[in-house]
C-alpha cells in the first residue's frame, strides 16, 4: 500500500516525539507542555538510548512504534475508576473532585519522620505490599525510608499554589501535580528514600543500592518506578526514582516486562499530547 502523505507526516512527528523533542517547539502540542523543550533536552541526555530503533513496519501502522503495538495487542484499556488499583492519574485523567480513599491505613513501615500524619497513610491493598516490599529489602540488607504517602485534595491545593507562588504556574507543574492530578491522592502512590538526609526525593536516590533493588524487585509486590527517565514527554513529570506506584503484581510485572509506562500500557495519550 501507498503511504500516504499523512501518513509520512505522522510518522516524522512521532519520530521528533519519541526523540525527545530535539526542536524548540513542536506543532504536536495544544496545551501548554508539563516541560518545556529546553527542560527535556537537559533531564533526557539519554533519551536517544530509550527511543525505539524500529525497522520500517510492513503495515499501515508504520507510524507507530514497537512498543505501542506489543501493547496494543494486549487490548488494556485505561482505568478511570478512581476504587481500581490500576487507576490512570494524570494531567488527562484527573481524579473526582474531592475524591477519598475510604480504606487507608497506616502501613507498618518506618518514615522519615514519626507523627502519625496523613502523608502516612495508604489504601490497605498498598499498604499491606509496602510492608512485604521493605521487609524484603531489609532483608536484603538494605534500608528503605517512607517520605510521603497518601495526599489530599486540599493539601495537594495548598502545595502547588505554593510552589506556583514559589516558581511560576509552568515550572510549578513540571514537578507538582494540579490538585486532582496527583497519584498521591489515591492512596496507592508513595516516595521512598534511603536516607534521613542525602538524596532525599532527589535524583541522585538513583545512585543507591535500595533504588537499584527496587528497579528489580518492586514489581514483585506490586509497584512500578511511575515517573521513568526517558518518558519525560509521555508521562509528563520528570524521572523520580522515589515514587513507587501499586497496580497490583499482574500489572506490575507485565509494564517492567515490556518497559513501558503506565500511559503506554493503557494506550494513553502522551500526556503533554
Ligand atoms: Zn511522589
Amino acid at each position: 500500500m501507498k503511504p500516504s502523505i499523512i501518513s509520512v507526516i505522522l510518522l516524522g512527528l512521532t519520530i521528533l516525539f519519541f526523540t525527545g523533542c530535539s526542536t524548540e517547539e513542536h506543532s504536536l502540542q495544544q496545551d501548554p507542555p508539563l516541560i518545556s523543550s529546553s527542560q527535556i533536552s537537559d533531564n533526557d541526555s539519554n533519551s536517544e538510548d530509550e527511543s525505539k530503533e524500529d525497522e520500517t513496519s510492513k503495515d499501515d501502522r508504520s507510524e507507530m512504534n514497537s512498543e505501542d503495538q506489543i501493547v496494543e495487542e494486549h487490548e488494556v484499556e485505561v482505568e478511570t475508576n478512581p476504587e481500581s488499583t490500576a487507576v490512570l492519574v494524570n494531567k488527562e485523567y484527573s481524579l473526582p473532585e474531592g475524591h477519598k480513599p475510604e480504606d487507608l491505613v497506616y502501613p507498618n513501615i518506618p518514615f522519615t519522620f514519626e507523627e502519625k500524619i496523613e502523608k502516612r497513610q495508604m489504601r490497605e491493598e498498598a499498604a499491606m505490599a509496602i510492608e512485604e516490599l521493605f521487609s524484603a529489602a531489609e532483608m536484603d540488607g538494605l534500608s528503605l525510608l517512607g517520605v510521603s504517602a497518601y495526599r489530599s485534595y486540599d493539601t495537594q491545593k495548598a502545595l502547588f499554589n505554593y510552589y506556583v507562588e514559589r516558581d511560576g504556574e509552568e515550572k510549578a507543574r513540571t514537578y507538582s501535580a494540579v490538585p486532582g492530578s496527583s497519584e498521591h491522592q489515591t492512596g496507592l502512590a508513595i516516595d521512598v528514600t534511603a536516607s534521613y538526609d542525602t538524596c532525599v526525593v532527589e535524583v541522585c536516590f538513583a545512585e543507591t543500592e535500595e533504588a537499584k533493588w527496587l528497579e528489580e524487585n518492586a514489581a514483585d509486590y506490586g509497584f512500578i518506578i511511575r515517573y521513568l527517565e526517558g518518558k519525560e514527554s509521555i508521562t509528563g513529570y520528570q524521572y523520580e526514582p522515589w515514587h513507587l506506584r501499586y497496580v497490583g503484581k499482574e500489572i506490575a510485572k507485565e509494564i517492567v516486562s515490556l518497559g513501558v509506562t503506565l500511559e503506554e500500557y493503557m494506550n494513553a495519550v502522551p500526556v503533554s499530547n
